[in-house]
């Protein structure tokens, strides 16, 4: 599929900027437009680099790299905005699909799938946004109510939807018999993580429409089967990345001492990446993941122990219930009750 990017927004970025170096950031899948980026500020005089490392949303912006080479300013190519501040200035070139049709062909399953309900919460990823209006047009002339959430919390725009934040879909969430999210599957099982309302899945890449209700089920009971195991350790690594966006030490500061005075010994642990690979020579029985939320769903598979999240170790110490977890979302940040 193709995606565009804004060359006139680039040049008229750099110009304000007038960096004195700019590294220019892309995730994998993306690393020609860093390559094209970079060709374009250097042909306009600028010092450009290229970073290798990996990337992996908009709360991952390369400061540390950056301010190591000596640039100024970055370039981050894939994502929307994520943070409201940052140490260096930072623009966000948001990847979107310039084609509707993958979305349009879809639209005949889509409201096959949503046949009996009536009003409809719509998400899209950003790589959908410039679609949003379109498709909300078409859903009407469906015959269905849509409604499309603000933006809140790490979101930049209505009606998007990023994997750690559903904030656009729960504003509206009393008011719609169910959810679409456009864009990918992992993207809708977080919604129907956060919420009990259904959720559809609809993902123009693979051309699949699905409900996610027994994807959530079992994620959620894979979850209670990690806060059992939890519940027998004695030596827990809290893991804290210093990734912009994900870097947690309060958090972390308040989890290990939460864990000690339950008679448990906990250590934090900084990394950039979290990875299985870089803990495997420790002693640790479990462990607590304070940065990406999803690592602990999609990744706890190449874990060997537990990795929890802040809510899910409250619940390991019995100092909230897991019906509430689900009352109120595995994915909203309960954490922030950490005593
Ligand atoms: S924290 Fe995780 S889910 Fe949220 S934007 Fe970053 S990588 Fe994506």
């Amino acid at each position: 599929m193709d995606v565009e990017l804004d060359r006139m927004e680039i040049l008229a970025w750099l110009e304000r900027q007038s960096p004195r170096k700019v590294l220019i950031q892309s995730p994998l899948g993306l690393r020609s437009f860093a390559e094209q980026v970079e060709r374009l500020a250097r042909e306009k005089g600028y010092e450009a680099f290229i970073s290798l490392s990996p990337t992996w949303g908009g709360c991952d912006i390369a400061v540390e790299e950056a301010k190591r080479i000596g640039a100024d300013s970055i370039i981050h190519i894939g994502h929307a905005p994520f943070l409201s501040q940052t140490e260096l200035p930072v623009l966000y070139l948001e990847a979107r699909y310039k084609d509707y049709t993958p979305l349009q062909v879809l639209l005949n399953d889509i409201s096959r799938s949503l046949e009996g309900r009536k009003r409809i919460g719509l998400g899209l990823t950003v790589q959908w946004l410039s679609h949003l209006q379109r498709l909300v047009d078409d859903l009407k002339a469906r015959s269905f109510e849509v409604m499309v959430g603000k933006p809140g919390g790490h979101l930049a725009h209505p009606g998007q939807v990023l994997g750690c934040d559903y904030s656009s879909l729960k504003d509206i969430e009393e008011s719609v018999d169910c959810f679409l999210v456009v864009g990918s599957v992992f993207h809708a099982i977080g919604v129907a993580l956060i919420s009990p309302k259904p959720t559809l899945a609809a993902d123009p890449h693979t051309q699949r429409v699905e409900w996610m209700d027994e994807r959530a089920k079992k994620v959620l009971a894979s979850r209670y089967y990690m806060i059992e195991k939890f519940r027998d350790a004695r030596k827990v690594g809290v893991l804290v990345s210093r990734k912009p966006g994900q870097f947690m030490m309060g958090l972390a500061l308040k989890l290990k001492r939460v864990l000690t005075e339950h008679g448990i010994e906990a250590s934090i642990l900084v990394s950039d990446e979290l990875v299985m690979e870089g803990l495997v020579d420790f002693g640790y029985d479990a462990y607590v993941n304070t940065a990406c939320p999803r690592l602990s769903i999609e990744d706890q598979a190449r874990f060997s122990k537990p990795l929890l999240l802040p809510v899910e170790v409250l619940v390991a110490l019995n100092m909230l219930s897991w019906e509430e977890v689900i009352e109120k979302g595995l994915l909203l940040n309960l954490s922030l009750n950490v005593p």
